[in-house]
């Protein structure tokens, strides 16, 4: 018999690894070296490719080649330190690392036997990570993938008190329930939409509240609308409140939507998956004060945690209702120790989960809390001084507070001139920043949250803003 390894030969892996750590460390020390976003046209990676997979095996030279050639051009650089799109989220060498064992373990954390320390791992991560962030020791953690999925399941736990039978029952068909509804601020994220759509509550269900004139969802618009669905027949099963929206990243009233869902007795679901961290940090401390009194909090630190995407956490007051709607065990998956431990395919539509807690846990440790203030800190200092240069502009104006690290500007010209200022910003290759509509007018929006952004480079991003605003202004004279 012929011998055959059957994987990669452990000296062979020892080295394509080396070279994998070479990269990526080359990589991390000049991510600029590359356009920060990709300039490839629709389908070009894909006519680069072949169309069927190989019949025998290649070399890791080839396959690495390709790697640098092909799928490089394709990458849009979320490392690079002009990247200030979207909310900018920043991955970290601990957190690779991390992702490097957890692939190699491959663990499929379903039951606690199937890996203990991925269960006992993401408990303990997840209370050092409520204490940081100030969240009483009531709420329950677990780990998703995304913000939406952990929406979902929130939802998915306000639908399972509201309508107990739900789970067996189902929703359609059923003369004797009312239409179930939802409640968010104009502003919140569109995955809440999805989750409704998801839950088969229709997308009409979701209540869409009016925001005040900073972007935060207006109490008296909240409580005049349960009210009047209440008399109309209908039943609030669930508000959603947003600690940083994704547009403006403005900050709900908590304390008056906590008590508006107190009163209701509705599930309240805070979103502060992207600004919830900042509750680390002495000046926001009392941030999720009030969300103390929610339900369930979503929070994400693949946002602005360092943490490779992705990684999402929900807090939950309640998960006993995720595992009410969620807990369904076949026969092969029943364990001698279930009552004494936590199995985390009870709390959740997934089996199989990855070890995402390792990455988490090497963030916190490598960086510790104080590290990770520090950087937070100086986010918030980068969005500040941002704003300062644009107040202090005649030629360009903020269309929102800067409560955290994302600063939201348009020049004084037409919407056209915003557009055309983004799309000539975004053809450099040196920064990346998007676009939102606040009070229907075109906005830029400069997100800071890469561990790669320094002062320099903010400041480089606002002299070419300038200068491209110049240049535009002089060819097409579109300026207001
Ligand atoms: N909530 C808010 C406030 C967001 O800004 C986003 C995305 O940016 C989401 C939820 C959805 O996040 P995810 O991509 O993790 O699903």
């Amino acid at each position: 018999m012929p011998s055959m390894s059957h994987d990669m030969d452990p000296e062979a892996f020892r080295k394509e690894a080396h070279r994998i750590a070479d990269w990526i460390a080359d990589y991390f020390a000049a991510p600029d070296r590359y356009p920060v976003l990709s300039r490839v046209r629709p389908g070009e990676i894909r006519a680069a490719l072949p169309s069927s997979a190989p019949e025998h095996g290649e070399s890791f030279d080839a396959i690495l080649s390709d790697f640098e050639g092909v799928i490089i051009p394709g990458i849009t650089h979320w490392n690079h330190p002009g990247f200030f799109a979207y909310f900018a989220i920043s991955g970290s060498a601990p957190g690779v690392l991390a992702e490097f064992l957890s692939a190699a373990l491959n663990v499929q954390a379903m039951l606690w036997r199937t890996s203990p320390a991925a269960t006992e791992l993401e408990e303990v991560t997840l209370a050092w990570l409520r204490q940081l962030i100030g969240l009483p020791d009531s709420f329950e953690g677990v780990i998703y993938d995304t913000a939406s999925i952990t929406t979902l399941h929130a939802l998915a736990a306000a639908r399972e008190v509201a309508v107990p039978d739900v789970r067996s029952h189902g929703l359609s068909g059923r003369a004797e329930i009312p239409r179930l509804r939802v409640y968010c601020s104009e502003h919140a994220h569109s995955s809440v939409d999805k989750a409704v759509i998801l839950l088969g509550l229709g997308h009409e269900a979701l209540c869409r509240i009016e925001a005040d004139a900073e972007f935060r969802i207006r109490p008296d618009a909240l409580a005049a609308a349960l009210d009047e669905d209440r008399r109309h027949g209908f039943i609030p099963i669930a508000v959603v409140a947003t600690v940083g929206t994704t547009s403006a990243t403005s900050v709900d009233p908590l304390d008056a939507v906590a008590a508006i869902c107190a009163r209701a007795r509705v599930w309240l679901h805070v979103d502060a998956a992207y600004a919830g961290v900042a509750a680390m940090l002495p000046e926001y401390h009392s941030l999720l004060k009030d969300a103390a009194c929610a339900d369930s909090v979503v929070l994400n630190p693949h946002k602005w945690l360092f943490t490779p995407f992705d990684l999402s956490v929900l807090y939950c007051r309640r998960m006993d209702a995720v595992r009410a709607a969620f807990s369904l065990t076949p026969e092969y998956l029943k364990t001698s120790e279930s009552s004494d431990v936590r199995n985390l395919m009870d709390t959740g539509i997934q089996l199989g989960r990855r070890f995402r807690a390792l990455k988490l846990w090497m963030v916190l440790r490598h960086f510790g809390a104080a590290g990770i203030r520090e950087r937070l800190t100086e986010h918030i200092r980068l969005a500040r001084l941002f704003a300062r240069w644009v107040d202090e502009s005649p030629e360009f104006e903020r269309t929102a507070p800067v409560p955290f690290s994302v600063v939201c500007f348009r020049a004084r010209a037409t919407d056209e001139f915003n557009a055309a200022l983004l799309d000539r910003l975004n053809a450099s290759g040196e920064v990346f920043l998007s676009h939102t509509k606040l009070a229907g007018r075109y906005t830029l929006r400069l997100a800071i949250g890469n561990l790669h952004t320094t002062e320099r480079h903010v400041a480089r991003a606002w002299q070419l803003i300038q200068q491209l605003a110049a240049e535009l202004n002089a060819t097409s004279g579109a300026s207001a």
